[in-house]
């Protein structure tokens, strides 16, 4: 058994930014399934984004705006104004701390322009993303790693949380298995935080990487506590062809063109002010139509359709300079120079809006007034603090993780001085023991990864970016049935260490509850809002939604209520770009 103050699952921005403040005063361990920098905010391209100003007048009022706006008016506003305003001492001290960020000629932190970011309240593009070439994640994550270091907080990697220890509404600790020995551990805590990124493999086409199963979610979701804003996925416009793998927005924003079959610049008819950087949610739509309409590269119409985007007039050395990844993936996995020739892309899944539920400092949230759990925190993109409503713009997620990944480390801090460990049976394990032997019985079952393609499949056709009642009941029904299927699953690898099958069937649990979790509120839902669009339900209805979802499994079914948003700022207007 192992005991420590602070507990955080997870390396990566969120994670790793939280034990570094709650390491101030108590002892803290990080738990993490990859080894920490292989997390997946090391493949964060374009940029964080702060008002500094350093290249044209920009102010965080701004950026809390077009935050509020971007999320269709679902984010919460204190939250955003917090995120904006705490965006700039966030990026000022990454780099004291050492993150090597692109410079101008006079030697400030470089910014580039990324979608939905406005001046003076959507008059036109500013600069706000601050950047490290296109690998901005990789160097955040580097150098938060290396302060963890330095400060002694201690890292448990390849050891993968299974269970959460709450008791009442107390957090208690945490049972999780390291993969290299298969062993089972029981680690006591007086807080424990959740840091475990997004669930974007429950799609078959998706920029996020095959660890992105959703488990702090789906393990917090088994032991009662509600999910927000699940709804809301959001579809980022450019995915390479048929892999999903990112192409940044930052392309864009350095001056990249969307074009379709015709060369058309189509984003003239669905965003004349701000063009290809109008917000992620609407160019998705726009490519969704223009691939609908036949003006895709195939013609077909199909999921699988796409429309070009070209940087060819940026000039090669623009490119090499600024977004070398980017043009390394182009050449890799398309067989393109981008500076010769145009990019295939369409949209792929991306990013979870919803989430854990928080209040401003990451305590978790289990009911609709806003009461929390003691000793349980959330951060990153597990967690809903409501910062992004329906639908996040680019540089915000690097931001929220700073922002409020510090705040909930500072939280963390002073709670567990006040704190006790309580009493928590030697025996917490057995049960997650039990259910892993039983896992490994080699039985004859069903094939695990066929049920996930068949989930990735439901989800991607049925439940992508428009949607409608008739296809969303198919994909809801489906996946009842295919929960049912995965009771059934075992593992043909019996051994116990390194049993990286017995992981992924884990994890495919964890996505197919979400999956399910997701469909249940998106028929809920009956508007369209952000990233949620439905045919049979076109506008956005404040009268009746404006409103957060929160859902919490009841055995096989999902209840749910509603949360209010925090509109204390701006009142909610059309969305026009
Ligand atoms: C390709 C790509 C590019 C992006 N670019 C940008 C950008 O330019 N700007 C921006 O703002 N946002 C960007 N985003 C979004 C942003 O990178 C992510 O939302 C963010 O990095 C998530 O960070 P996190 O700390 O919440 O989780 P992650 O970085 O995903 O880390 C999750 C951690 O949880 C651990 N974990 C998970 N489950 C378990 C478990 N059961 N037990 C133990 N450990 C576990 C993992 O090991 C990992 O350490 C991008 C996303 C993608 C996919």
């Amino acid at each position: 058994m192992f005991e420590y103050e602070a507990l955080i699952v997870g390396a990566g921005g969120a994670g790793l930014y939280a034990a570094l403040e709650a390491s101030k005063t108590g002892k803290t361990a990080v738990l993490s399934k990859l080894y920490p920098v292989r997390s997946h905010t090391g493949a964060a391209q374009g940029g964080i984004g702060a008002a500094l100003g350093n290249l044209e007048e920009d102010k965080p009022i701004w950026h809390a705006f077009d935050t509020v706006k971007g999320g269709d008016y679902l984010t919460d506003q204190n939250a955003a104004s917090i995120l904006a305003e705490d965006a700039i001492q966030a990026v000022y001290e990454l780099e004291n701390k050492g993150l090597p960020f692109s410079r101008t000629p006079q030697g400030l932190i470089d910014q580039r322009r990324f979608g939905g970011h406005t001046r003076n309240f959507g008059e036109a593009p500013v600069r706000r993303a601050c950047y490290a070439a296109d690998r901005t994640g990789h160097m955040i994550l580097q150098t938060l790693f290396q302060q963890c270091i330095k400060e002694n907080v201690a890292f448990f990697d390849e050891y993968t949380v299974l269970d959460v220890l709450i008791q009442g509404h107390q957090c208690r600790g945490l049972v999780a298995g390291d993969l290299a020995t298969g062993e089972i551990h029981l680690f006591k805590a007086k807080a424990v935080l959740f840091a475990t990124g997004g669930f974007g493999r429950i799609f078959r086409i998706t920029s996020n990487a095959y660890a992105n199963t959703g488990d702090g979610q789906a393990l917090l979701a088994k032991r009662g506590v509600p999910l927000e804003d699940m709804e809301f996925y959001q579809f980022h416009p450019t995915g390479i062809r048929g892999l999903g793998i990112l192409i940044t927005e930052a392309v864009r924003g350095e001056g990249g063109i969307l074009r379709n079959a015709k060369g058309e610049r189509f984003m003239e008819r669905y965003a004349p002010t701000l063009l290809d950087l109008a917000p992620r949610d609407m160019i998705s739509r726009a490519i969704h139509t223009e691939i609908q309409e036949l003006r895709g590269v195939k013609g077909d119409g199909s999921v699988d359709d796409y429309i070009y985007l070209d940087a060819t007039h940026l000039g090669k050395d623009a490119i090499e300079a600024k977004l070398p990844d980017i043009a390394e993936f182009s050449r890799t996995y398309l067989g393109v120079d981008p500076a010769e020739k145009p990019m295939s892309v369409h949209p792929t899944a991306h990013y979870a809006m919803g989430g854990i539920p928080t209040d401003l400092d990451g305590r978790v949230i289990f009911d609709s007034s806003g009461k929390t759990y003691e000793g349980l925190y959330a951060a990153g993109e597990c967690a809903c603090v409501s910062v992004h409503g329906a639908n996040r713009l680019g540089t915000n997620s690097l931001v929220e993780l700073v922002v409020f990944g510090r705040r909930a480390g500072q939280h963390m801090a002073q709670f567990v001085k006040g704190a006790d460990f309580g009493t928590v049976s030697a025996d917490a394990p057995e049960a997650v023991r039990k259910r892993l032997a039983e896992l490994r019985r080699q039985e004859k079952c069903p094939n695990p990864e066929s049920l996930r393609r068949e989930m990735q499949h439901v989800m991607m056709e049925n439940v992508g970016i428009i949607r409608n009642r008739e296809n969303m009941a198919k994909a809801q029904k489906a996946l009842r049935e295919l929960r049912q299927v995965y009771t059934q699953i075992r593992a043909n690898d019996p051994s116990r260490a390194f049993n990286t099958q017995v992981l992924e069937i884990t994890e495919l649990g964890h996505l197919l509850e979400l999956a399910y979790m997701v469909v249940t509120c998106a028929l809920n839902r009956q508007e369209s809002r952000g990233a949620h669009a439905r045919e049979d339900f076109a506008e956005r209805d404040d009268n009746n939604w404006l409103k957060h979802t929160l859902a919490w499994f009841e055995g096989e079914n999902i209840r749910i209520d509603y949360r209010n948003v925090d509109i204390s700022r701006w009142e909610p207007k059309p969305r026009k770009y």
